[in-house]
Parts: C-alpha cells; structure tokens; sequence
C-alpha cells in the first residue's frame, strides 16, 4: 500500500524527473507542434467555437475544454437518451432516496477491494451478505457458516456458482478416478442471457428443458429426467424474464431427494430474491430446501440500488471449493474473495446497506405490496382491452404484466405495432417473441418498478388505449407503411449504434438476424 501523504522532497522529485527523462524548468518544457495559445475563458458554453464544432467522437482531442462546456454538451447529447422512469423494459432500478445517493456520491472515490484501506466498508459488504443469507433462510444453527460475496450484478453471481458447481463436481469425478471433461448444466430455455454465457466461457454443456406453448417454465420431471453423471447442477429461476413466473423449486428439490440423486440446485433470484420473501413468505423456493446450495440475487433490481450490485451466497462453505476462494489478509484479518473483477467501486454496496437498514423488512413487503396491486390494476386493465395476460397475479409471480393480443380479436397488426406507437409517446414497453421452441408467440412486457405509481400506470393504460384506436382505425396499407417504418426505425437506431461502438460489439451486432431484435441465440435484447 503507498501511502501519498506528505510532500516529497527536492531529492525525490528530482528522482522522479531523472526516471523518465525530464530536464529544465517547467515554463520552458516544449513539445513541437503543440499549440500553447491561450484560451479564451470568458466566452459562453453555445458562443464558444465548441458548439460549432464536432462532438469529439473517435480520436481524443489535441487540447483540453472547459468543463462547463463538456458538461454541457455531454448532457445535451444525452437528452436523446430515454429517461429512465418511462422505461418499462428494465428492472434495473431508477430512483433512490437523496440520503443514500449522497452516501454513495460520498464513497465515489473508494475502491471496494482495499480492504486495508476502507475496512469498514468490506465489512458492510459482510453485513450485507449475512443479512441477504438470512432473508434466504439459510441454515441458523450455531455451526452453520453460509457465505457469499457482492459482485456487480447477477450475471458475476450466476458465473461464480456455475464455477463453484463444476470445480465440486470436477473433484468428486477426480476423487472417484472418472473422467471430469463433459460437464453439463440443465436449465430451462428462458434462462437470461448470462446463463449461456456462463456456459460458453467455461466449458460446460446447455442442457434445455423446453418451454412450450402453455408452459413457460421448467418441468421439474423433465429437468430431473436430464440428468446424467455428468451433470453439474440444476438451474431454478425464481421470476422468468419472461413472463415473471417462479420455476417450481421445491419440485425440484423433492425429485431429487426421492430419487437419492446428488445434483445441486442454484436459484437465480436475481429478480424474485427481493420480492418473495415479503410478498409471499411461506413459498418455499431458498436454503429452507436441502438440495439449494446457492442462490444469486440483483442488487439494482428489486433490492433497489442503482446498478450495479449483485450477490451470491452458497449454504456453506462445503459448497464452494477452496481452490476459488483467495485469502486477502487485511489487518491482521483475512478477508475471503471469489469474485471475477478485482477493483470495484464500494458506493453500491453502502447503497445496498442503507436501503436494507433504512427500509426492513417492512419498508420493503410495503413497497412489493404497492408494486403487485398496481401490477394486478395494470394487467386487469389491459384483460378489459382484450389483451390475454401470461403473467401471474396476486404476488404469485413478480409485479409486471406480460400479456399478448387475443386472436379471436382478429386484429390486423400484432404487439410489436403496438410497442412502436407506445415508443411515440415516450414508453418503452418492450416486444418480443418467446423462449426456443416457442417462438412463434409474441408477447409484451411491463415491469413495474418502485418508481410506478398508480397514476403513472393509469397514464400508461391511457396511451395503450389510443395506441389500439390508432392502430385499429389504420387501413390494411397504413398498417403495412408502418410496419417497415417500424422495423427501418429499429435497423436505423441499430445502425447508428454500430457507428460508435467498439468492434467486437459491431460483430455480435452483425452477427444477429437483421428483421428481428434477437439475438443469434434467441436471446432478446430488450428483455433484461
Ligand atoms: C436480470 C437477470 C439476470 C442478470 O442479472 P444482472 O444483475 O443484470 O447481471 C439473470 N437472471 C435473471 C432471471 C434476471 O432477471
């Protein structure tokens, strides 16, 4: 740890210079071709040359500029963006109270992993995980010794367990002299996007349980059915992003217990792990299930914090194999770290801490109680405008509404018309079709986040409305002119994107179907 507290001495600065090569005064040190012309520091932010000009988009500039003028012209290029309350694609979390923004404002400059250096902020990461391990029920014995660690968001969670699963398997094919070099994994086919990923990185084989027509979670018989001695573990999703519904864990867990099989089950949570437990208590889904070994959940989703914050906890430590597990020594104490990214900023966490202090568990079952009776308002309303409704109701699934057009309606256009007139308006109310196997159903989606309140929702059923009686007064032609409209205006949005972003995004974008907005792996981009 260097410590820059006190003022180096002429040896030392003289040192430094020697080290990379510098000589002479300052006032004269002159590189050719800089232009050392003074500026003009009194002109306006949209009288300077800066608002005539070019943003600087591929080469950084030459010289400096005022900061109020890059302020300024930062912010108005993001006023293209959409505002985030209107965005009802996300379950990422858009509001927090000024006292815990002012917290993590305060901490913008701490980076998490210096122990050493910001102690007590590693141990509010602890605090955190034990509290979150609780709210999971995990075991409470006093030998009982359930662990787990923040990360940025779920997905790091979700590629810690995956590799937590697989080194525990790996030694006990190792220990039993099998061969340990075909792992596999077996989830439904409306897991997120991470899951895959975390199956290409480390070498571990999909295995799908289907989704089908009527069903759009897993079959606990079929995932149970799947598993050979090469399994690893057992994905169990608590609030699918597709439909919000909780896959059946207990199912699975009994299955398994009946038919004496050792195969874990991790619980992605990243959604429904801050909802269950005060919506619906008495589901059992978490630690209370023998066959659970760990379970993710998203900070900045309904544990409300800005992203990005994530956690993941095993039951014990039997769980999580030491050879993942680094010792970071800090004051005399060792620190245990199993994370993928080593610097990170710690205002997350301390945000994470204060809305489980400031709220309780009261604050938040009072906040998921509001967003489910608004989800149930929301999708009643919308079954009265002859949509059919795919998610559950009365806090049995995750407070959002995912529902599809009646056919016996017989209308002439389908939701992603509807996402495209409700996107004139501002909302962003995403459409998409289903998981593999069931694509061929469209469906739309709304996620009703903290900052959704009843009169929002009854603006947003307003625009719906009009959004119908435009489409439906549309002759077969308009509706048609529309359409490609639409899918132009997605291309061009796409196109302007592949502009200014780095080339491997530029090749996963040129990789994917061009008429539709999934991805190559039937993941849609705007369902996360
Ligand atoms: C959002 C989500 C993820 C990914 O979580 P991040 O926190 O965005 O990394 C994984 N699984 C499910 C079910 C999700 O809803």
């Amino acid at each position: 740890m260097v410590h820059l507290n006190r003022v180096a001495t002429d040896a030392e600065v003289k040192h430094t210079k020697d080290g990379v090569g510098l000589v002479g005064s300052f006032g004269s040190f002159k590189i050719d071709g800089w232009d050392d012309e003074p500026d003009d520091f009194t002109a306006t932010v949209y009288g300077s040359k800066y608002a005539a000009a070019d943003l600087p988009r591929h080469e950084m500039p030459d010289r400096e500029m005022p900061p109020q003028v890059a302020y300024r012209m930062i912010k108005d290029d993001l006023t293209l963006d959409g505002t985030p309350t209107l965005n009802l694609a996300s379950f990422v979390t858009t509001y927090m109270e000024d006292e815990a923004e002012k917290l993590m404002v305060d901490a913008f400059g701490k980076n998490f992993i210096d122990y050493e250096e910001y102690p007590v902020s590693a141990d509010i990461q602890n605090r955190c995980v034990s509290m979150i391990a609780r709210l999971f029920n995990a075991p409470s014995a006093d030998d009982a010794n359930a662990m787990g660690t923040s990360t940025i968001g779920s997905s790091e969670g979700i590629m810690l367990g995956v590799l937590a699963m697989k080194k525990q398997w790996a030694n006990k094919r190792k220990a039993e002299g099998k061969p340990c070099d075909k792992p596999n994994l077996i989830m439904n086919s409306a897991v997120q996007v991470c899951w895959e990923k975390a199956a290409r990185y480390f070498d571990v084989e999909e295995r799908y349980v289907y989704c089908t027509e009527e069903r759009y979670v897993i079959d606990p018989k079929e995932a149970v059915d799947l598993i050979d001695e090469n399994t690893i573990g057992i994905c169990a999703i608590l609030g699918t992003t597709y439909t919000g519904e909780y896959e059946d864990v207990k199912a699975i867990n009994d299955l398994l217990i009946e038919r004496n099989i050792d195969v874990p089950i991790h619980v992605d949570a990243a959604s429904g792990g801050f909802v269950v437990p005060f919506v619906n208590p008495k589901l059992e889904w978490d630690f209370r299930l023998p066959k659970v070994v760990s379970i993710n959940v998203s900070g900045h989703k309904y544990g409300l914090v800005y992203p990005g914050v994530g956690w993941v906890v095993w039951r014990d430590p039997e769980y999580l194999p030491k050879e993942l597990v680094f010792n970071i020594n800090y004051l005399g104490a060792d620190q245990a770290s199993f994370t993928l990214n080593f610097s990170r900023g710690a205002s997350q966490i301390i945000g994470q801490y204060y809305q489980m202090i400031r709220l309780g568990k009261r604050g938040y079952r009072r906040i998921m109680l509001n967003l489910t009776r608004i989800a149930d308002y929301l999708a009643a309303n919308l079954e009265n405008l002859g949509f059919i409704i795919l998610s559950q109701k009365s806090g049995d699934g995750l407070p959002l509404v995912a529902c599809r057009l009646d056919e016996d309606l017989d209308k002439q256009y389908d939701e992603f018309a509807i996402a495209h007139q409700l996107r004139e308006r501002g909302w962003v109310v995403p459409a998409y079709t289903m998981a593999p196997h069931s694509e061929q159903m469209k469906l739309m989606r709304v996620v009703v986040r903290e900052d959704f309140t009843k009169s929002r929702c009854d603006a947003l059923i307003a625009d719906f409305k009009l959004a119908l009686e435009t489409l439906d007064a549309m002759d077969a032609k308009r509706l048609q002119q529309q359409k490609e409209q639409a899918i132009e205006f997605r291309m061009r949005r796409r196109s302007t994107l592949v502009g200014s972003v780095s080339p491997l995004q530029k090749k996963a974008t040129l990789f994917t179907d061009d008429h539709s907005l999934q991805g190559s792996h039937g993941k849609t981009h705007a369902v996360c």
